[in-house]
């Protein structure tokens, strides 16, 4: 077995730049600096030491998942170090460089059309399910539906943000499985009652309304992905980890996928260098923080999670060509005054 970096104990940064122009203290959770570069390495951890606890994952196993990429990523590197087989499923929206160190760190990867829906069995979910039911000790990790996903977060994540940061006005943040939303506002609801929860949610993604009407309209998104461009965040159903979150929630808002590549390039200029969910993570928090300003809260300070890192999107958002495939020539040159399209 080779030694392992140490996974969660994250900075909590303040967006300096951003906090001055606004007049808000937004603070970013740096969980790009985990080993395996996302904050899912912490849930691959918590999901791996559950079902090896439990029994169901023995020596040598084969780990399956479906993922957006990051989860992928994160059990291959710790397959490799603990000795188990990685098989990860994805649709064929992630990015070529997380499908590369997958297959770097030693993992089978299985590339699904993002257009088979939930319940085919093409879709990337129902092909982990699959490969693992068929195949002699293995086990499916099912990072949607085990709640050992959310408990890192209501371990880890929840109570490193307030020892950062005791008096938190808010938390805001996305949603892919829901781990980190139902992790982080399960452990704020009991040790910091004061402090708000805010679902952020992308473009096309049912969550919001399904926070504000009890269920999801028929968008035409059956692949459960939504139709944002911003990678491993928005969901059409809902998931045990979500749901176990949703009581703690107070407040959701939509950001969409032009005012997260806005904020790509005005962090990365600004020497913070992240992903689209990250920046859009940080677009809903300062929405946030400027809803509470108005209410009366001076100077709110409101956490969010910085996903991932940029590096894993150089083919994508921080790709000239990609851009101006898809009319987003410009984004880079935008300033504070022009992130937000309300
Ligand atoms: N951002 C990225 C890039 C991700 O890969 C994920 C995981 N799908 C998330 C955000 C959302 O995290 P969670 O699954 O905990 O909701």
């Amino acid at each position: 077995m080779l030694p392992s970096a140490p996974i969660g104990n994250t900075p909590l940064l303040p967006l300096s730049a951003l906090n001055a122009h606004f007049g808000v203290t937004l603070l970013g959770k740096a969980e790009y600096l985990n080993p395996g570069g996302s904050v899912k390495d912490r849930a691959a951890v918590s999901l791996l030491d559950h079902y090896s606890a439990s029994g169901q994952l023995l020596p040598g196993g084969l780990v399956c998942e479906g993922t957006g990429g990051n989860t992928g990523i994160a059990l291959a590197m710790l397959c490799g170090q603990r000795g188990y087989s990685c098989y990860v499923s994805m649709p064929d929206t992630v990015s070529s460089e997380k499908i590369s160190t997958m297959r770097a760190l030693g993992a089978t990867v299985e590339v699904c059309p993002s257009t088979a829906s939930v319940s085919d069995p093409e879709h990337y979910t129902s092909r982990a399910r699959s490969i693992a039911s068929s195949t002699p000790n293995a086990v499916h990790t099912d990072q949607f539906g085990s709640l050992a996903n959310m408990r890192a977060h209501s371990t880890g994540t929840g109570p490193e943000i307030l020892a950062a940061c005791p008096d938190l006005d808010g938390f805001a943040c996305a949603a892919g499985t829901g781990g980190t939303i139902a992790g982080v506002a399960s452990y704020l609801s009991s040790s910091s009652p004061s402090t708000q929860i805010c679902l952020v949610d992308p473009q096309g993604s049912g969550l919001k309304n399904y926070l504000s009407s009890g269920s999801f309209s028929k968008s035409g998104h059956e692949n459960g992905l939504g139709d944002t461009l911003t990678e491993g965040i928005g969901i059409g159903r809902l998931t045990s980890n979500f749901a176990s979150g949703v009581p703690h929630v107070h407040a959701a808002l939509s950001a969409s996928d032009l005012e997260a590549f806005r904020m790509c390039f005005l962090l990365a200029r600004g020497g913070v260098f992240v992903g689209p969910s990250a920046a859009l993570n940080v677009v809903g928090a300062l929405k946030f923080a400027l809803r509470l300003k108005r209410l009366g809260v001076v100077n709110p300070k409101v956490a969010t999670i910085l996903c991932d890192g940029g590096a894993s999107y150089l083919s994508k958002i921080y790709s000239e060509e990609w851009r101006e495939e898809r009319g987003l020539k410009g984004v880079e040159r935008c300033g504070w005054e022009d992130v937000l399209e309300d």
